[in-house]
């Protein structure tokens, strides 16, 4: 049985993307459900969104995108980053849009593929992926039809979206814009943290993914997004330190006082309870927090209940994330960010979706 119960609230995640559509209209608001929808489940959740009217999904891999294919046939499925040439027979077949990153990408897809549409990734400056200024420059005076070439859109990337003062977003803002206009090809630019910024920097469509999964993406303020995800995990074992004391865990890096009442729970950085939480991070046991002790180990971790006025016992349930500790929360004590707490969600948990509701 499962220690570990993990609740995925679907109408959640659909309200966030209508939130997010109403937003952003008229442009159009996409869906980014690359790596298992950030952990939480592709299926569940594509479908959950295709039911509510969205009608673009972008994903990072071309096997990624054919098992999406396969669960949604009519929708608009674009891959960001995977290889394009070695790929476009499956790409076609399968009626998926590849992002163009590189000129060998873009030569191999307008010789194989045209005119189907592709989009074409310009880097704006962050060095990632996409064609580079004069890359960029150089293919425009080369191509005389976009559409003949088999590019049907330019899209780019923000590099610090979530900064939202940040100089750069304005540079990339301009370049893009300035690009399709001279172009006259759709834009696709906000990514959750994007849309945020204001409606000048969103293009014609955006690609929100951590928004929708109840994520910040705006870190400066309050979650505008509703909570999708709820983790609670059993507790194993309760005990108190005997009265001559000792310590705690792996590499005994914790002193273990007299009376102390420890917990030990069942979940570990093997299912995502980073190891730099610990001695830092907490669990909650109806709402009052308890203080991780030790080294988080694979599949437990210890905390201190001494304080609570009800002593939780084995098969009680203590909150990871949750009404008292978002994911984001969470990220933070772990010096990280809430996309790797989500993504790295491990496979032992009881996953139950809470059903979207059709309002
Ligand atoms: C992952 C990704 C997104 C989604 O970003 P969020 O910050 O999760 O909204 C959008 N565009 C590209 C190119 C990406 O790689």
């Amino acid at each position: 049985m499962a220690l570990g119960r993990l609740t995925i609230n679907l109408d959640a995640v659909v309200a966030n993307w209508r939130q997010l559509a109403g937003l952003v209209r008229p442009a159009e608001c996409a869906a980014v459900v690359k790596a298992d929808a950030y952990g939480l489940g592709m299926q569940p959740v594509a479908e959950a969104l295709a039911d509510a009217g969205c009608a673009s999904f972008w994903v990072a891999t071309l096997d990624e995108a054919v098992a999406l294919r396969a669960l949604l046939p009519r929708v608009r499925i674009a891959v960001l980053s995977d290889q394009v040439e070695p790929n476009i027979r499956e790409l076609t077949a399968h009626r998926l849009t590849p992002v163009l990153n590189h000129p060998g990408a873009v030569a191999a897809w307008t010789r194989w593929a045209a005119p189907a549409a592709a989009w074409l990734h310009l880097d704006t400056g962050m060095h990632r992926l996409g064609l580079s200024p004069a890359e960029w420059l150089a293919l425009s005076v080369e191509t005389p039809d976009w559409r003949a070439a088999g590019i049907g859109g330019l899209m780019s990337h923000y590099a610090c979206a979530d900064e939202r003062e940040h100089r750069l977003n304005v540079v990339q803002r301009d370049r893009a814009v300035t690009a399709a206009q001279t172009a006259r090809l759709r834009l696709s630019l906000g990514n959750s943290s994007g849309i945020f910024l204001g409606s000048d920097f969103r293009g014609d469509v955006v690609r929100p993914g951590m928004a929708l999964y109840g994520l910040n993406p705006t870190p400066y303020t309050e979650n505008p997004m509703r909570p999708v995800v709820t983790l609670e995990v059993q507790v194993l074992q309760v005990r108190a330190v005997a009265p001559d004391g000792g310590t705690v865990g792996y590499g005994a890096s914790a002193t273990a006082s007299p009376g102390q009442v420890l917990a030990t729970v069942g979940l570990g950085y093997a299912d995502g309870l980073h190891r730099a939480l610990s001695n830092r991070g907490r669990l909650y046991f109806n709402g009052a927090a308890a203080p991780m002790v030790g080294r988080v180990s694979m599949d437990s971790v210890m905390v201190d209940v001494s304080h609570l006025t009800r002593e939780p016992a084995p098969g009680d349930w203590a909150e990871v994330i949750g009404p008292n500790q978002s994911a984001d929360a969470l990220a933070d004590m772990a010096g990280t960010i809430g996309y790797e707490v989500l993504t790295s969600l491990g496979a032992r948990y009881a996953r139950t979706y809470l059903p979207a509701g059709n309002g």
